[in-house]
């Protein structure tokens, strides 16, 4: 009977064990407002990896967030494991410039891909008048809330044309309430950093008040693209938003969106995340129309952190770390 006894024990205790080792990881990634390309791609990445939960043993989870910069502080803080972030602001928070001039290079940043180019877009008001950026002046015009990553990109643009914030009366709030602000005629244009197409500028062109998509171009942009090597020039088709008043599509300028980490973060997670995407690739480009661009090698370019061990680790195992600037290869 004893030894019947010990046999029982002994095998709960087993089982006990197997379920310990199968515990769930929880991962979270942050992203941006709910109506722009970020959170449907928080989307995709995590689903992609919860599809294979028997295997990693992680539930990922997607947090809507205020942005780039929230996203990038909160991965280094440990609040969130990975986030979704503009490659200038990746470029910055590593040189410690931006908005981490006081605090200096952030040490900890890992990259892990890069996603969808992303558009600096300054939607308008018909009735505003505004054709070109000088037309700003005096307007009132949201330049984006504080942690996200527009926020500079409005500054850097309205800088080149010698255009103070204090020209204008400039608001901060985030770009999910834009749109509709616009449509209230409680302020006559916003800027959005953001892939194409999207449901915040689809919302924004198909109400009452018109409004149209202003060109970013001109000597003073050739000095900014020559200036910060982060900003490359950029086109929105104006197909993708039949209800503005544009007729043909949009020069600009724009960034990537990148996956970011922190060194904290463990190879196997990291792992999991990039093999998962890029196995899956040819499905993970259906999933929105932003990434009809994407290929494997370009999910390569534009950033600037080191890229994470767990992440190397598949660049190395599928043959694509030839595409890896050597300098971010720790
Ligand atoms: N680029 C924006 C930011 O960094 C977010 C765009 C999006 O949510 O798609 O704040």
């Amino acid at each position: 009977m004893k030894k019947v006894r010990l046999i029982l024990i002994l095998s709960l205790l087993i089982a006990i064990f197997s379920c310990t080792k199968h515990e769930i990881t929880l991962v979270t990634i942050g992203t941006g407002g709910v109506t722009g390309v970020y959170y449907p791609t928080g989307g995709a990445i995590s689903r992609m990896v919860n599809k294979q939960f028997s295997k990693y043993g992680i539930k990922a989870t997607v947090e809507s967030t205020a942005g780039s910069v929230y996203n990038i502080n909160s991965v280094l803080s440990g609040d969130l494991d990975f986030g979704i972030a503009q490659s200038d602001r990746q470029y910055q928070a590593v040189k410690g410039l931006s908005e981490w001039a006081e605090i200096g290079p952030q040490d900890k940043l890992r990259s892990v891909f890069s996603i969808h180019p992303e558009a600096i877009t300054l939607i308008v008001a018909d009735k505003s008048g505004i054709s070109r950026i000088s037309d700003l002046i005096g307007k009132r015009v949201n330049l984006g809330n504080p942690g996200s990553g527009q926020l500079q990109n409005s500054r850097d643009v309205l800088g080149a044309f010698g255009v103070n914030e204090d020209m204008l009366k400039a608001e901060y709030v985030k770009a999910i309430e834009a749109p509709g602000l616009v449509q209230d005629e409680r302020i006559d244009a916003f800027f959005y950093t953001v892939g194409h197409p999207n449901e915040n500028i689809k919302e924004a062109t198909s109400g009452r008040v018109k409004v149209h998509i202003v060109p970013i171009e001109g000597a003073p942009i050739d000095s900014l693209l020559e200036a910060l090597p982060y900003y490359d020039k950029a086109v929105i088709p104006h197909v993708y938003y039949e209800l503005s008043t544009n007729i043909a599509d949009v020069p600009t300028i724009g960034v990537k969106a990148t996956l970011i980490t922190s060194e904290d973060v463990s190879d196997d997670i990291v792992y999991a995340f990039t093999k998962e995407v890029f196995d899956n690739f040819d499905e993970f480009k259906t999933i929105h129309p932003a990434y009809d661009t994407l290929t494997k090698e370009s999910m390569l370019k534009g950033l600037s952190a080191p890229i994470h061990p767990g992440a190397l680790k598949y660049y190395k195992e599928a043959g694509l770390i030839e595409h890896i600037k050597p300098s971010l290869i720790q």
